[in-house]
């Protein structure tokens, strides 16, 4: 993170290393609004997963003066692609409390996400227009942010949802509510990345099939619960390393007791 703001040196435009992913965004001008909404919050990394319509002039045109934002954008196919190298993901949602995961209001979430920042990519996440984001993809997020707006009428154009949200990091950024990077301190280690975290998702789940732990129920639901626990924990690498060691010795047993 480049951003050390200081009382004595205040810094007029702090950077976080912080990606906006717009997830199969329907309406071409919503992406250039969004890119908008990052850019006059000093933000300027959009990342689009399967845009409906992209690259496109009604994109360009609502940009108005962010098109740089548009033109440096990356593409991925999966939400899973686009995170992989994160180390904390907010999936921002118009239903609040109605997913099955930690859930922080913007002003919590922007200082959730400039703590994190430190170890690496951070993410906000933005749903379809129509549908939001689906539940798999809801998943693969450490926690949900909720902008609590009226309850009838809860659901913000994709783009006002951008700015809403990229102001509380703007403003968390100013404020100097920053951790600092711990370059020279031992004690500091690194949170697991998505990948890392995924990786030990797959290898959970075949264990407790190995392990018969689910009985002929559904997996579904341990599984959702189990993701939630850990995501909550902000694990490090490290703690990945000897989970996986944990469920490799499991699996080792399981297999040694299914000999004849
Ligand atoms: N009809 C959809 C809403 C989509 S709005 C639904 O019911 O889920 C498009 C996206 O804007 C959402 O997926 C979410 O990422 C964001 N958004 C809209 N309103 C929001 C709110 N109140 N809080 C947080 N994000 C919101």
């Amino acid at each position: 993170m480049s951003c050390m703001q200081t009382p004595e040196n205040p810094d007029p435009n702090p950077v976080v290393d912080l990606r906006c992913v717009l997830v199969g965004t329907q309406h071409p001008g919503n992406i250039g609004a969004a890119a908008r909404a990052l850019k006059t919050m000093g933000l300027s990394k959009l990342v689009l997963v399967a845009p409906e319509d992209f690259p496109s002039e009604e994109a360009r045109r609502r940009a108005a003066g962010a098109e740089d934002v548009l033109e440096n954008a990356q593409v991925f196919a999966t939400l899973a692609d686009a995170v992989a190298d994160c180390r904390y993901v907010l999936g921002s949602t118009a239903r609040g409390r109605r997913v099955q995961l930690q859930e922080h209001d913007p002003r919590d979430a922007a200082r959730q996400l400039l703590a994190r920042a430190v170890d690496g990519p951070v993410a906000l996440v933005f749903g379809r227009e129509r549908t939001g984001l689906f539940n798999e993809e809801l998943q693969l997020c450490h926690a949900a942010v909720h902008i609590p707006a009226n309850p009838d009428y809860s659901s913000l154009n994709l783009a006002a949802a951008v700015q809403v949200l990229a102001y509380e990091v703007r403003m968390a950024l100013l404020a100097g509510r920053i951790v600092p990077p711990v370059a020279n301190d031992d004690e500091h280690e690194a949170m697991a990345s998505q990948a890392q975290l995924e990786g030990f998702f797959v290898q959970l789940g075949e264990t407790l099939d190995d392990i018969d732990f689910h009985k002929g129920r559904n997996p579904d639901s341990a599984m959702r619960k189990l993701r939630r626990l850990f995501l909550r924990n902000s694990l490090t690498g490290k703690e990945v390393r000897l989970l996986r060691g944990v469920l490799s010795d499991a699996q080792r047993m399981a297999k040694l007791a299914r000999m004849p």
